[in-house]
């Protein structure tokens, strides 16, 4: 049954004469998980960015569950709280315990007790085995510990949608695992997420689907194994074979 959280029709997206985004449809149904791969400078972070109107958006519309995001009418940061965002380097606030990290949305943005959200926030870092660091500051956490985290904050909310930015990037090698049996947990509790990534291996576990971004475009789309394993265009064959 067709019931999509996210849907970019023919958005476009320039900066200066550049055009980053040229004309991106693409749909991410409820509990799918869709991974965009393509070369840096492909428009990834940018699109990711449109999503959640962090990036202006020069043509097309983008709904979310149905709204028109994209109506210059709609609050940005109302949409903001619907969507939980992770990006490369770990961007939780240093001044902040782990605790207040996680439940600082819960308790500013959605106005719930205190009391509550810490509740919430101490049972979301047990589920990580990181119940014992609620008190403690992001610094003394490894990256991989920091990288949780931030997940669990952005899906603290309950957020309808989950946009992960290259979230192993910025990782030592002997972490990035950690962070991925993560999202996995993620997806098999039903989460929707759509993620950049150039984790190939990963995104033929885990994704549902996989989009092809070549220079602001999709060019190739389908299901992880497929596509990965016999794509059909030359320029997907190519970057493939460059990051394989
Ligand atoms: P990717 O995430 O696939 O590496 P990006 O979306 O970060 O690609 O970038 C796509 C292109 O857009 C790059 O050429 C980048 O330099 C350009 N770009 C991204 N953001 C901006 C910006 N704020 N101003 C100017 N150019 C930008
Ligand atoms: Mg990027």
């Amino acid at each position: 049954m067709a019931d999509p959280v996210l849907e970019l029709r023919d958005v476009w997206c320039a900066f200066g004469d550049h055009e980053v985004l040229r004309g991106i449809d693409l749909t991410v149904q409820r509990h799918e998980v869709v991974a965009l791969i393509g070369a840096s400078g492909s428009g990834k972070s940018t699109l990711l960015r449109t999503a959640n109107l962090l990036e202006h958006v020069d043509d097309g519309q983008i709904f979310l569950s149905g709204q028109d995001i994209t109506d210059p009418r709609v609050d940005g940061d109302a949409v903001r709280a619907r969507i939980g965002t992770v990006f490369q380097s770990y961007n939780l606030f240093p001044h902040l315990s782990v605790l207040d990290n996680v439940t600082l949305a819960a308790r500013v943005v959605h106005r719930r007790p205190r009391a509550e959200a810490e509740e919430h926030g101490r049972q979301l870092l047990a589920s990580i085995g990181l119940a014992a660091k609620a008190d403690a500051y992001p610094d003394t956490l490894s990256g991989g510990q920091q990288q949780r985290v931030a997940i669990v904050r952005a899906i603290a909310t309950d957020p309808e949608l989950l946009l992960l930015d290259e979230i192993t990037s910025a990782l030592d090698p002997e972490l990035v695992g950690e962070v991925l049996d993560l999202v996995r947990s993620l997806k098999a509790s039903g989460s929707t997420i759509l993620m950049a990534t150039h984790e190939m291996a990963f995104a033929r576990d885990v994704a549902d689907r996989v989009v092809f971004l070549d220079a602001g475009r999709v060019l190739e789309e389908g299901p992880a194994r497929e596509l990965l394993s016999s794509p059909r265009e030359p320029r997907t064959r190519e970057f493939l074979a460059r990051v394989l």
